[in-house]
């Protein structure tokens, strides 16, 4: 239990079925009795834990019925906090969400600060801080598979894999620790081949989370996409085709698509913040490298580049340019209009320029090819940094415990380091004490994830991004 008893509207502010708030704390049994009549008359004493209960708030001061409510009223430590915790589901409205929440307040209890619920689930030993984060990333989340890997961070999976390396790290301590305890034995069991291969493992461990970070990455936050290429190959087409409405105006003249349109979009279950370069293309006779040059510009910036030819015309100058630019980036090149009968297009040309990368045939007109490129996008996100495949290439399987936030990113590159430096101070046979600095720091770092060995500054700073109410 934590101090005080705490109150928030936990629904969003606006008309909608019902509008919550939500009380935490020793007295929230007391501002039941005082702001809350139950239809049948019995005593909040009398109730079991998680159950719900129709009745009116009423104002503490004068008792004037302010809305009918459920009441559902959650004891601690069984509750999201571990404190009690009641809840007024009122009707969805600002007003009505408004006058209970006073209602609650005046009955002597404090407005919640942003994310206070969840750090006292947090304090209360009910979540560790990943998972508390994971509740951020599952309000957040954009996608499918950014759902997914956030509540598969709720459910603990990334906590249990950090938890694991810890525990490594602490037998290779405790092995060293012996070292320096009895450094005239023979320890047989304590070979440096034996430190080091255990060492090893742990970077390695540490390198496979670190190598999924950058498909958390892109699931949390979304891939910054660039539609490229020449006027009128059909690059509003296939924004639209994707997008699945017309939000760019498709028109038979080249360029004239102008506005930059920032759209955000899932495909395959992977979110794309859309940039259409058709947009920052001026009109009819600007000269033509302008064009290419902004459209490079464009690419370069861009995580992720749709590269689109017309299928029914040469490969151009400019097109050659843009495609060698994108050499090693995830990129894919479409081949649109192929629904129609002239291919002008040179295979074995734009196979010399672009290599292996992939090519897909596709009519953004008839909508065709959007699933292929679906999973082609798929396979450029589940990677790792080595440019191996994820396991999870199955759309309806999406749990994997992948790094999602910069913050822990950052603890694991930190730790990361530290057994490196042990690696080092093995191979040149220092002494264990100097080893075990390093090994501590990396068991500190890793703990930062978890929340074990993090300050009230960290504290603050991510619960305070937290919704008020959350
Ligand atoms: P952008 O300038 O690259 O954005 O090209 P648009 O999307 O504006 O398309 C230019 C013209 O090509 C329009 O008349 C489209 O209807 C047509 N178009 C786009 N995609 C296809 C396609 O897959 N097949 C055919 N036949 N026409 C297409």
């Amino acid at each position: 239990m934590v101090g005080d008893t705490i109150a928030a509207v936990a629904t969003a502010i606006g008309e909608g079925g019902i509008g919550i708030v939500r009380v935490s704390g020793p007295d929230a049994k007391e501002v039941i009795q005082k702001v809350f009549l139950p239809r049948y008359g019995s005593s909040v004493d009398s109730w079991t834990s998680h159950t719900l209960h129709l009745g009116h708030v009423v104002h503490p001061d004068d008792g004037h019925v302010i809305d009918e409510v459920l009441c559902a009223w959650m004891a601690g430590p069984h509750s999201f906090t571990t404190e009690d915790v009641v809840e007024f589901h009122c009707h969805g409205g600002s007003v009505p969400v408004r006058e209970t929440l006073n209602a609650v307040l005046r009955a002597g209890v404090r407005l919640a600060e942003p994310g206070e619920f969840a750090r006292r689930a947090f304090l209360g030993g009910r979540l560790d801080l990943a998972q508390a984060e994971a509740i951020i990333g599952i309000i957040r989340s954009k996608t499918r598979d950014g759902l997914g890997a956030a509540v598969s961070q709720l459910e603990g999976q990334l906590s249990r894999r950090i938890s694991k390396v810890r525990n490594e790290i602490l037998a290779v301590l405790a092995h060293l620790e012996a070292l320096i305890d009895f450094p005239e034995e023979d320890l047989p069991d304590i070979t440096p081949e034996r430190l080091s291969k255990d060492v090893q493992a742990i970077f390695m461990e540490i390198q496979r989370l670190l190598n999924r970070s950058q498909t958390g990455r892109v699931l949390q936050e979304g891939w910054r996409t660039v539609i490229a290429g020449r006027p009128n190959v059909g690059k509003s087409s296939l924004l639209n085709a994707l997008l699945d409405e017309q939000r760019a105006i498709v028109t038979d003249i080249p360029g004239t698509t102008r506005d930059a349109i920032e759209e955000f979009i899932e495909i395959g279950g992977i979110p794309l913040r859309l940039v259409d370069t058709a947009g920052i293309r001026e009109t009819e006779d600007l000269v033509e490298k302008i064009g290419v040059e902004k459209t490079r510009e464009y690419m370069e910036k861009a995580d992720l580049v749709l590269y689109v030819l017309d299928g029914s015309d040469e490969l151009s100058n400019d097109d050659e340019e843009l495609l060698r630019s994108l050499q090693e980036r995830p990129s894919v090149v479409l081949v649109n209009k192929s629904d129609l009968a002239i291919r002008r297009l040179d295979e074995q040309q734009l196979r010399a320029v672009i290599g292996d990368k992939l090519i897909i045939y596709m009519s953004a007109k008839e909508g065709w090819g959007l699933e292929e490129l679906a999973v082609q996008i798929r396979r450029l996100v589940y990677k790792d940094e080595a440019g191996n495949s994820l396991s999870i290439m199955d759309p309806t399987e999406s749990r994997l415990d992948l790094i999602t936030q910069a913050r822990h990113r950052e603890a694991l590159e930190r730790a990361q380091s530290h057994i490196r430096s042990v690696q080092s101070g093995l191979e040149m046979a220092l002494s264990p004490d100097f080893l075990t600095i390093d090994l501590k720091a990396a068991w500190e770092a890793l703990g930062e994830i978890i929340g074990e060995t993090v300050g009230e500054d960290i504290l603050d700073k991510i619960f305070s991004s937290f919704c008020i109410g959350k």
